[in-house]
């Protein structure tokens, strides 16, 4: 019968999107360290000194050993780039 089979597909579908939307209980599971993205869709960066996630338009880029590296404010970027140099 067709028609029980186009109804067992629309359970599967179903119960497939229900487990989908279901929010992750497990909260404390992230990727550390990866790319983000906001709200608005803009992409984050993760401020290798303080570890804060900035919007990439706001952040300040440095490149350097061919990476570019963004940070939340001058202060970090300098203090960054002090501690890096060092060597
Ligand atoms: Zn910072």
């Amino acid at each position: 019968m067709t028609v029980k089979f186009v109804i067992l597909l629309l359970v599967f579908y179903l119960l497939f999107r229900f487990f989908k939307k279901a929010p992750p209980k497990l909260g404390g599971k992230q990727n550390r360290g990866s790319v983000q993205t906001s709200a608005k869709g803009e992409e984050l960066v993760e401020d290798p000194l303080c570890h804060t996630y900035v919007p990439i338009s706001n952040a300040l880029k440095w490149e350097v050993d061919g990476k570019t590296l963004y940070f939340c404010s001058r202060q970090c970027l300098e203090k960054y780039k002090s501690a890096h140099e060092k060597t």
